[in-house]
């Protein structure tokens, strides 16, 4: 059975004046208009919560007034911010312009659309973003329509650390082509230092959009777009904040396998302001150690000065604070085969050799294939090939509500290991668990509207987050509990040995004692002979948690992309096939309306 639920009422925050007002306002809107309206409240809000200025509301454009629009699917929020630097730059140029995240773009307008910049990331091996499954669905299916009359660009993004690079941007770009549209700018291919190919392409496609707009639109028309305007002193992921260190705890036991820290930072007269479900972005410093090796291993000074991009430092500083040593990309791979004349790892790259190559970025940190294929670099050299460092980005783990506004926590599984015979970390889990109480960390919010707890506290909410991905479930557990929502909260949670990995294990009891925790259903997977996992706790509890869900409860997953997400994704369609009767067809329905509806969060990477 599908069942029907019922759209989501009006929050009960909202005074009744408030709401009797609100759907006065929405009588008699048009869907678009109400989309519309949605996307600006959603991007009003998110920019509250960034501390951005919001611009004011514009009226929509009459229906057949040309005008740009930009699309983005974004995960983690570089898409987002890119798109709307996009859409500000637009709008300085004079260009009518609307700004939509892609579950919110009707989609029945692209037949009638005429000038489109797409903005769009993949994740990991080669997924779309949460936020626009179903539009690159809509696109790839038979639905699509013919779209003569469209020009369009894409700029996708993605990690050349990953086989399936920009996969999604590729994908998008092509079938546009093949409905008839065309393309005004070539694909952009921006990798994780994303503005180092989003500028140039920003910019370069703004210049056609404008060649081809400016002749078709009235200069006279207004834009709608729901884009920011960052307030001149808010902090950002350019400008990041240097936080204080107020704690820094390990909190598994001494002999666990895996060391997972809490740490608590202070935001004080930072201004930046977070709510439950944003993450945390932290612009780390390299291992000291790893720079060492680094510099050992290529046999070069430390202290020499390198000049690349205007910008003169120490060859250490560029390596520990300015270039990414921690990831392997195909550029690089490339760059040290030409660099040591090594035909056997160049071999590697070749188009048809894909699982090899992939199995080399899999295995593989940069300094191991430093010791495994001698080459002679040049400082300067060496910086320009290698990429910039970029923020790595936490689920908050916890709520401002519960522990003040300006103070954040984070939790950090420390990434280390030992491979080759040498030891190996993690960039930014390695800086963070070494920081002392009142070192400065520089950090900026990253919001993240698409995992958000349910506007209506009496829902229901089940949360899934094995090992830290449990982090963004502590912050709602707190938030609920602060608020008095009246919903249950349902969190399974999974690690590696019951004794030594259970993250926040005293306040988890606590939670249930005092009420603000009504289940807790646990998986570790180490204690047994056979593995334990929390889709295994879902399968088990699948009656009552099919029955969670169409009453109405909102359904969470974090932590791992690659393998948990996906295991849980196929518990949950057995489950649907189990205890509600659905066809295999009938189920992946059901939870792709979950997803499409924001019932079903996702914050995995
Ligand atoms: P982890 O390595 O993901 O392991 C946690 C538990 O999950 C272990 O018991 C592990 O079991 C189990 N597990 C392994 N494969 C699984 C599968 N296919 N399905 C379900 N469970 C599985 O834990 P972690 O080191 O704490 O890392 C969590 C992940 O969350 C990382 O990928 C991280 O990047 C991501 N993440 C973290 C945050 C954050 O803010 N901290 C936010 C979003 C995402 P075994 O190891 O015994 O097999």
């Amino acid at each position: 059975m599908n069942a029907l639920v019922a759209p989501e009422p009006l929050p009960v925050a909202l005074s009744a004046e408030k709401s009797a007002l609100l759907a006065r306002l929405a009588e008699g809107l048009a869907a678009e208009e109400l989309y519309w309206v949605a996307a600006w409240s959603a991007a009003r809000a998110g920019q509250a919560q960034r501390g951005v200025r919001p611009v004011d509301l514009a009226p929509v454009d009459a229906p057949d007034a040309p005008r740009l629009t930009i699309l983005y699917g974004s995960q983690t929020g570089n898409a987002r911010r890119v798109a709307e630097q996009l859409a500000s730059r637009s709008e300085s140029a004079g260009l009518p312009v609307r700004l939509v995240r892609a579950d919110g773009y009707p989609q029945r307008e692209l037949a009638k659309e005429t000038h489109l910049l797409v903005v769009i990331s993949t994740q990991g091996d080669g997924e779309p973003p949460d936020d626009a499954r179903g539009f690159v669905e809509f696109l790839a299916g038979k639905r699509a329509p013919r779209l003569a009359g469209l020009h369009y660009a894409v700029l996708g993004l993605g990690d050349s650390s990953y086989p399936q690079f920009c996969a999604i941007g590729r994908q998008l770009d092509e079938r546009l082509a093949q409905l008839g549209a065309v393309r005004f700018a070539p694909l952009g291919e921006a990798d994780v230092d994303v503005d180092a190919v989003a500028a140039p392409w920003s910019a370069g496609a703004l210049e056609q959009a404008r060649g081809v707009l400016g002749r078709a639109a009235p200069a006279a028309v207004r834009s709608a777009s729901v884009h920011a305007l960052p307030t001149r002193h808010a902090h950002s992921r350019e400008q990041p904040f240097a936080a204080t260190v107020l704690a820094n705890q390990r909190i598994v036991a001494r002999d666990s396998e895996r060391a997972v820290h809490h740490l608590e930072l202070s935001l004080e007269g930072s201004g930046l302001r977070y709510a439950p479900g944003d993450a945390i972005g932290i612009w780390p410093t390299n291992p000291p150690a790893l720079v060492a090796q680094w510099l050992e291993a290529l046999r070069l000074d430390g202290a020499q000065e390198v000049t690349h991009q205007d910008r003169t430092l120490p060859l250490a500083q560029w390596l520990s604070r300015e270039r990414e040593l921690t990831r392997l990309t195909r550029a690089f791979v490339a760059a040290h085969a030409a660099a040591g004349g090594h035909a056997d790892l160049a071999h590697v790259l070749r188009k048809e050799s894909a699982a090899p190559f992939a199995e080399l970025l899999a295995s593989h940190q940069p300094i191991d294939l430093l010791r495994r294929y001698r080459a002679d670099w040049h400082a300067g050299e060496l910086v320009a090939a290698l990429r910039p460092l970029t923020p790595r980005l936490y689920s908050i783990a916890s709520s401002p509500r519960a522990v003040g506004e300006e103070e954040v926590h984070l939790t950090v599984a420390r990434v280390e290991y030992a491979a080759f015979g040498v030891p190996h970390w993690g960039a930014a889990s390695a800086f963070l668990a070494a920081q002392e109480e009142d070192a400065r960390v520089p950090v900026f919010i990253e919001a993240n509207e698409r995992f958000r707890l349910p506007a209506d506290d009496a829902r229901d909410v089940i949360m899934i987050g094995p090992g830290t991905g449990v982090a963004p479930f502590r912050a709602f557990v707190q938030e609920r509990r602060e608020a008095g929502a009246r919903g249950r909260n349902w969190l399974v949670f999974g690690n590696r040995h019951f004794t030594r990995d259970f993250l926040y294990q005293v306040e988890w009891q606590e939670a249930l004692q005092s009420g603000a925790l009504h289940r807790l259903d646990l998986a570790f997977s180490r204690d047994a002979a056979g593995k334990v996992y929390v889709q295994d706790r879902l399968r088990e509890q699948g009656r009552e948690l099919y029955a969670w869900i169409e009453g109405g409860a909102h359904l969470y997953v974090c932590g791992d992309a690659n393998r948990m997400a996906k295991d849980v994704h196929a518990a949950l369609l057995d489950i649907a096939l189990a205890h509600g009767g659905h066809s295999p067809e009938s189920a992946r329905e059901w939870l792709a309306d979950l997803l499409t509806q924001g019932r079903y969060a996702r914050d995995v990477y």
